[in-house]
């Protein structure tokens, strides 16, 4: 018999949640940080190395993988999970979010958005079913509805349109993933910033039922004050019962205040990308490693971090070999940004059951503000 998707709430501490979800593919402790393998990788690591920062799920995009290697292929070699060699539990986004920032030439529809690829520019079309059919054919454990999310700021209007056209998806995206046991389709609240709109998207979602919902349509460019604004609000609007993800977020301190606000699940390329840019994300606060102040260095990145990038490394070091152009600048780097979000998650997790979150909030606060170490 297939495990069946089930999510428990462990402790709640003001409006913050800690739990488990459990899916045939594994536990993921909540609240989850999922590092972002856009296509097939998380860029610079091994997959064993993401394992061992505390990643429990990986967080795939569907817009990528369907016009590269495309999900037929990867359909053809096993699903995702064996393409990527990746065993635990995966998240695919739906698509829509992608096609709406990078495609070219789009036309949206009732029926769906027609877009010309960013690789080659070959024509293609994504609908809630197809976006069904490409994560099914990838092995997606956590599906996410086909939606539309205009960028913000917008006219209340215009969010309106596109969020009763997201919820008319929503239902399209329900009857087209059918019952598939074992795995997860969550729905999308929008709305923008507007709490009536938001609440006519949670009410729609709830009526067709899904097995998480996400808040959508946020972390496009409105600043972590209008988010927090909506997070005041939005996620209590939701089942209390089911994973709450928001989408694209962000930044640790956007983290600690969404998980403060009831957010159960997030992704961000921020942790993996500003490695490769040489920006490191400390328990004080953020350290550039192109710096000239750290050439001479020989300390590590963050003494209290236990990832190998700072048990081994100095910051001479880290800052020759991104100055170099050398591979392992960008593993190294990437190593203990992922290694510090997946340690903040378990402090939160921690304090959370300890019923002692706002003392760790305060404490990550008053790290930040002091600032990096003195230059020697
Ligand atoms: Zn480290």
């Amino acid at each position: 018999m297939t495990t069946p998707f089930r999510f428990t709430l462990a402790a709640t501490d003001g409006r913050a949640r800690t739990g488990t979800i459990t899916t045939p593919r594994g536990e993921i402790r909540t609240p989850a940080f999922m590092p972002v393998g856009t296509a097939a990788t998380v860029k610079a690591m091994l997959p064993d190395s993401v394992r061992a920062t505390g990643a429990d799920i990986l967080l795939g995009n569907t817009y990528h993988l369907m016009l590269r290697p495309t999900a037929e292929r990867i359909a053809r070699l096993g699903g995702l999970h064996r393409f990527m060699n990746w065993d635990r539990p995966i998240l695919t986004d739906s698509g829509g979010f992608q096609v709406m920032s990078l495609a070219g030439l789009r036309k949206l529809t009732e029926e769906g958005v027609r877009f010309s690829s960013h690789v080659d520019g070959s024509k293609h079309m994504l609908t809630p079913e197809r976006s069904m059919e490409i994560q099914r054919l990838l092995g997606s454990d956590i599906v996410m509805c086909f939606d539309e999310c205009p960028a913000l700021p917008a006219d209340e209007a215009t969010v309106a349109k596109s969020m009763r056209l997201s919820m008319r998806w929503a239902e399209r995206s329900k009857a087209a993933f059918g019952d598939r046991p074992g795995h997860a389709l969550f729905g999308i609240q929008q709305g923008g910033v507007t709490p009536e709109l938001r609440a006519e998207s949670a009410e729609a979602l709830q009526r067709i039922g899904f097995d998480g919902y996400a808040v959508g349509g946020l972390a496009v460019g409105e600043g972590q004050e209008a988010m927090f604004g909506v997070l005041d609000y939005s996620p209590d609007m939701l089942p209390a019962d089911k994973p709450r993800y928001l989408m694209g977020v962000g930044k640790p301190d956007d983290i600690v205040g969404a998980v403060e606000r009831g957010i159960d699940m997030m992704d961000c390329v921020l942790p993996s990308r500003s490695g490769r840019t040489g920006q490191a994300w400390t328990r004080r606060g953020q350290v550039n490693i192109k710096n000239a102040r750290h050439q001479d260095d020989p300390r590590p990145l963050d003494e209290g971090c236990t990832c190998p990038a700072c048990r081994s490394y100095s910051r001479a070091y880290l800052h020759h070999v991104f100055k170099a152009g050398e591979i392992i600048s960008s593993m190294l780097m990437t190593w203990h940004n992922l290694h510090y979000y997946q340690e903040l998650m378990a402090g939160l997790r921690g304090a959370i059951a300890a019923g002692r979150l706002s003392a760790f909030v305060a404490e990550f606060h008053a790290m930040r503000a002091e600032g990096d170490i003195e230059p020697l």
